[in-house]
């Protein structure tokens, strides 16, 4: 099986992949440099009945201790084209979101600084409609090739991703992303003269000091749980007593409530159970029920929060 990809390796870490650090081995694990191989690869699992998980950075997924009876794609495929001109990016799924805000600031398009920090990658980006201060990179999708669950490559427009916070109809149709096509703005002569790139450069690196001061560093996936309409989850975590609470080697980050953090030693079982305390001491206290933003990835390839 998958004898074309002499770089597909069994038994591979998944702790390697995500930025957990945890997660057991997966049977095959590939990661792709070039986007016309994603193709093949599902098509071959698909034939043999195997379950396929795509990761880009891993900053928003976490595999179970037991790993993956299945395939793991990592897209690293990172071609990076600027139309400056239309103002348009065109992006491999697998460039780094820390890349791409970069090259369009130094191109002079505009409009994704808030982004700056953002770990993951594109494609991951795409898939969450990640957001930052009030930024969502959804705003600046014009169309994007999509890998249907036949393996037929289709051309989609921004409508086609019903976006919404940290949301996309990706997450219920469980389509591949492999390109996409930004919109961005282009700064003016006139915003030039009024030094508005110097602005921007400072909102990019305001962004940056802003994870600094507010985030723990460390093993995290960013925020655990997404805000419930009018609250943040951290907020709610933290009124609940929760900050702190420790299982095993997981707990709830002093600094933000809402960051479930690794001490090195945790396994995802442990991670778990400290989202079991804190969902249903959440709903105990505001009946508010807490709803993962973390993909937890079970061995069989679903996930433990597939009602998101
Ligand atoms: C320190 C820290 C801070 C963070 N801050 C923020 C923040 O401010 N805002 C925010 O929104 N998020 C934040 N996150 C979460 C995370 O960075 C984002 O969700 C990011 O966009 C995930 O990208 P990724 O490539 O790492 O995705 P992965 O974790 O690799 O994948 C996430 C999901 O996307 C799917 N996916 C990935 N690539 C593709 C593809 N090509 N096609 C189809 N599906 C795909 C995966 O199957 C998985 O379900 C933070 C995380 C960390 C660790």
């Amino acid at each position: 099986m998958f004898n074309q990809f002499p770089n597909l390796k069994t038994g591979e870490p998944l702790s390697k992949h995500c930025w957990y650090a945890l997660g057991g081995p997966a049977d095959y694990f590939i990661e792709v440099t070039d986007i016309d191989e994603i193709p093949k690869l599902i098509s071959e699992a698909k034939e043999n009945s195997i379950p396929y998980i795509i990761i880009g950075g891993g900053s928003n997924t976490v595999f179970h201790d037991e790993g993956l009876r299945g395939l793991v794609i990592k897209i690293t495929a990172d071609s990076l084209e600027f139309e400056s001109g239309a103002c348009r990016v065109v992006a491999d799924a697998g460039v780094s979101m820390m890349r791409l805000v970069k090259e369009s600031m130094e191109r002079e398009l505009t409009g994704l600084e808030s982004l700056f920090g953002l770990p993951g990658t594109v494609g991951g980006a795409i898939f969450g409609n990640a957001e930052a201060h009030g930024t969502a990179i959804g705003g600046f999708l014009e169309s994007a090739t999509l890998l249907d669950n036949n393996g037929n490559l289709k051309e989609v427009d921004k409508d086609y991703f019903q976006f919404s916070y940290r949301h996309s109809k990706l997450h219920s149709t469980g389509e591949t992303i492999l390109k996409v096509t930004l919109k961005l703005n282009q700064i003016t002569e006139e915003d030039l003269e009024n030094e508005e790139l110097q602005v921007l450069r400072n909102k990019a690196e305001e962004a940056l000091n802003f994870r600094k001061d507010h985030q723990p560093t460390g093993r995290n996936n960013g925020s655990f749980f997404k805000n419930p309409k009018g609250d943040y989850a951290g907020r709610l975590i933290d009124v609940a007593g929760l900050k702190g609470a420790k299982i095993g080697g997981a707990y709830i980050s002093e600094k933000h409530g809402n960051f479930f953090m690794n001490d090195g030693t945790a396994t995802t079982s442990d991670l778990i159970e400290l989202r079991n305390l804190a969902k249903s001491t959440v709903k105990e206290k505001f009946d508010i029920t807490l709803e993962e933003e973390v993909r937890i990835v079970m061995p069989n390839g679903t996930y433990l929060n597939d009602e998101n």
